[in-house]
């Protein structure tokens, strides 16, 4: 009667076969009753053990063990399977034979896109990016800049002060201060950054916004070549058709200052809402280096001119995108932010 010990062999191949193939619940219970049911498969081989003659009983009953043993395992390890495919997808609430949702590749916010184009544009016209800290002292922030303590222009850039006296600085300023400390001319820089005021937040006013500022230090450097790398500039960043324009004005750490605006953008000068009809954009302020500037730096001023230059990123990031809420810019909230 071996025989019926290749038999129980047989039955178990074909039984852990398909229970590894079962894909459902109802497919489980289907071979479970064909295989391991009362009136199933093995318990009808089992029937048979009665006829096996007693010297064929050990193998036979070993083959009959092994048998039921690993079909009985195969329908557990199917019923494994199945029941974490379920809890995976009741834990998900997502029938994960679905196909998939594409995910909405991120971009860079509006503000660091400007500053980013900003910087390609200077560095194409020999401008190297420099950094400074965010912590700066009120030598860097105001003194060096020629706006000792008592400067009527420190109530209006007034800032966030650390115990220690030191401050969030106002502006990017302090690093032309630093790199012309550390550097002989010729100086071709321009300072990304973030900076801070004491300002009430409102539509056009944040405690922390960002500027952009260049600096460029060599002989015979005149207001003739600042208007020529700004309106270039301008061009660069909002179209070919864009114009600018100086008027004076007055900064501590720059002699003659002015402050310079772009044509609007919008309505192409012609006045509209945007440029309040006047068809001009104001933008920041510039002017030719302070002598007191270069003097507290070590330059000699009767041999080297520079100009400076500062503009608001928010301000440029407002006007290109047309937003008109610069408090938008920080709420961080993704269904504005894609929009740009
Ligand atoms: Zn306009």
């Amino acid at each position: 009667m071996a025989e019926l010990a290749r038999e129980f062999e047989a039955l178990e191949r074909e039984a852990v076969d398909r229970f590894g193939a079962v894909r459902d619940v109802a497919e489980l219970e289907q071979m479970r009753v064909r295989y391991l049911g009362r009136r199933g498969r093995i318990p009808g081989l089992l029937g048979q053990m009665r006829d096996v003659s007693p010297q064929d009983r050990p193998a036979v009953g070993r083959a009959a063990n092994h048998a039921k043993r690993t079909v009985q395992e195969a329908f557990e390890a199917a019923r494994r399977r199945l029941s974490r495919k379920d809890s995976e997808a009741a834990a998900t609430g997502l029938d994960v034979t679905l196909p998939g949702r594409r995910r909405r590749l991120g971009h860079a916010h509006p503000i660091t896109q400007i500053m980013d184009e900003s910087v390609a544009i200077f560095r194409r016209l020999g401008f190297v990016v420099a950094d400074g800290p965010d912590i700066e002292t009120e030598y860097y922030n105001f003194d060096a800049l020629n706006t000792p303590s008592d400067h009527p222009s420190r109530d209006i850039q007034d800032t966030f002060y650390l115990p220690d006296g030191r401050l969030l600085r106002t502006q990017t300023s302090p690093v032309q201060v630093r790199v012309m400390e550390r550097q002989a001319p010729p100086v071709r820089i321009v300072c990304p950054g973030r900076c801070f005021r004491r300002d009430t937040p409102d539509a056009t006013h944040s405690m922390n916004f960002h500027q952009i500022e260049g600096l460029y230090v060599n002989r015979r450097v005149s207001l003739a070549d600042l208007k020529a790398d700004l309106t270039l500039f301008a061009k660069e960043l909002l179209g070919p058709d864009v114009r600018v324009r100086f008027r004076p004005h007055f900064f501590p750490f720059t002699e003659p200052s002015i402050e310079y605006d772009f044509s609007c953008i919008m309505c192409g000068g012609t006045g509209c809402r945007v440029c309040k009809n006047s068809g001009w954009l104001e933008i920041s302020g510039a002017g030719m280096v302070d002598p007191a500037v270069f003097e507290a730096v070590g330059y000699d001023p009767e041999q080297w001119t520079g100009y400076a230059f500062g503009m608001g990123l928010e301000r440029i990031a407002m006007i290109r995108f047309a937003v008109d809420d610069i408090r938008l810019l920080y709420e961080n909230d993704v269904r504005f932010l894609h929009q740009f």
